[in-house]
């Protein structure tokens, strides 16, 4: 019996650890990464401004996972029929299987934008939107950022405040093709954060309608914004591996019988038939729900139960978020239910998000390291 977990971001390396002390001892379970880090990809807008955040957002599988076997591959192919992956270095046969690849950038054909916007997924990417705005801070220039979800606002945030500290006289753009910041989320949080990216002197432009991009414009459908260092945070799309669609799941997660998405990876709808906003957030919790419903699975059939007419009842995830936040340079916006918190409480807030993820996987020094970029000098 293999059970399979495809990505380790925070949904994998949940789901992996909680397998690893759930499956029973004649399950084998292995892990597939294509970096041999996990990155805690909530705070990598920090690493803009702070390149030194990166030692302590990237955790080695090795240190994270004890049982699981960690395969470094990328996964190329999902084979769901005869229950193959295909990686770059082999293919990989399983029983069980967790779809855990998380996101990419979608650019939507847009000419230009995805030759000259720069992503922001992976640490490589946090470095180019340095340099870039680095760049364009020697010249007094301008810095767009196209599209204001939870990782746009809080670029336009890291490069304001990263220009302030260079004492450079940068224009920063967050442009929003809806009518508000923050979109997926509550009113409150929405005008908490639009409030703190003003204060930060962050000129926002909502509805605006992003077409293209050349190699020193934006343009909308109704004007041209130029910039200096443009960053692109307008979407996200499914993993190649899927044929790029995030497929939607219910509250199960379950895409077949054996292969389970979950995180950004998929449109999770959960049980009580809402939308769950891709977030790290949602994706620790749905793995939570999906070890549960995988041990139980793989336990049914190696008692013989898979001959059986009914395999077990498994859970439905359901999306309670305790309140959302977000980092706007060294201010930050935090909503739990009705209240809102913004300056130290929600920095604070903050820092202790990041931190209780990385000790949750072990990753303690980090966390204390976390804590202190996130609180040192402001
Ligand atoms: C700048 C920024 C700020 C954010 N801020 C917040 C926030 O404040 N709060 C919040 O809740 N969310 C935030 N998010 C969103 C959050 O980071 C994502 O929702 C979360 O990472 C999703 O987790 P995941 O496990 O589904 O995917 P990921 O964390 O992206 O993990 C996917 C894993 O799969 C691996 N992988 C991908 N493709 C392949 C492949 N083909 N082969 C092998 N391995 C592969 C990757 O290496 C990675 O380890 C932010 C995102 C960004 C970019």
């Amino acid at each position: 019996m293999r059970v399979v977990v495809l990505g380790a971001g925070y949904a994998g390396l949940t789901l992996a650890r909680r397998l690893e002390s759930r499956l029973p001892a004649t399950a084998d379970l292995v892990v597939v990464d294509e970096s041999d880090d996990h990155l805690v990809q909530h705070e990598l807008h920090r690493v803009i401004r702070r390149p030194a955040v990166e030692d302590a957002i990237t955790v080695p599988l090795r240190d994270a996972l004890d049982r699981a076997t960690i395969r470094t591959a990328r996964v190329e192919d999902l084979d769901r029929e005869a229950r193959r992956i295909h990686l770059s270095d082999g293919t990989l046969d399983y029983d069980y299987a967790a779809l855990c690849l998380g996101a990419e950038t979608a650019f939507y054909d847009l000419p230009g934008v995805d030759e000259h916007g720069i992503p922001l997924k992976r640490l490589g990417h946090a470095h180019r939107v340095r340099d870039a705005v680095l760049d364009a801070c020697e010249v007094d220039g301008r810095a767009v950022v196209g599209g204001a979800g939870l990782s746009g606002v809080q670029v336009a945030g890291e490069i304001a405040a990263l220009a302030a500290e260079r004492g450079a006289d940068l224009d920063v753009t967050l442009l929003e093709r809806l009518d508000t910041v923050a979109p997926a989320f509550p009113e409150a949080f929405q005008s908490a954060v639009r409030d703190a990216l003003e204060s930060a002197g962050v000129a926002i432009h909502t509805n605006a309608r992003v077409t293209g991009a050349t190699a020193d414009a934006v343009e909308l459908d109704d004007g041209t914004v130029p910039y200096d260092a443009f960053v692109w945070t307008g979407g996200i799309r499914g993993p190649d591996a899927i044929g790029s669609d995030r497929p939607i799941v219910r509250g199960d997660c379950k895409l077949d019988d054996h292969t389970f998405a979950v995180g950004d990876a998929a449109r999770v709808v959960d049980a009580d038939g809402e939308a769950v906003p891709a977030s790290a957030a949602a994706a620790i919790r749905e793995a939570r729900t999906v070890a549960i419903n995988v041990d139980r699975l793989v336990r049914w059939e190696l008692e013989g139960g898979a001959a059986d007419e009914f395999p077990p009842k498994l859970d439905l995830f359901r999306f309670d978020a305790p309140g959302w936040i977000a980092s706007v340079g060294d201010d930050a916006v935090a909503t739990v239910g009705p209240k809102v918190f913004t300056g130290a409480t929600a920095r604070t807030m903050k820092a202790t998000v990041g931190a209780g993820h990385l000790s949750s996987i072990g990753a303690i020094s980090r966390a204390v390291n976390l804590v202190q970029e996130e609180l040192g000098p402001s």
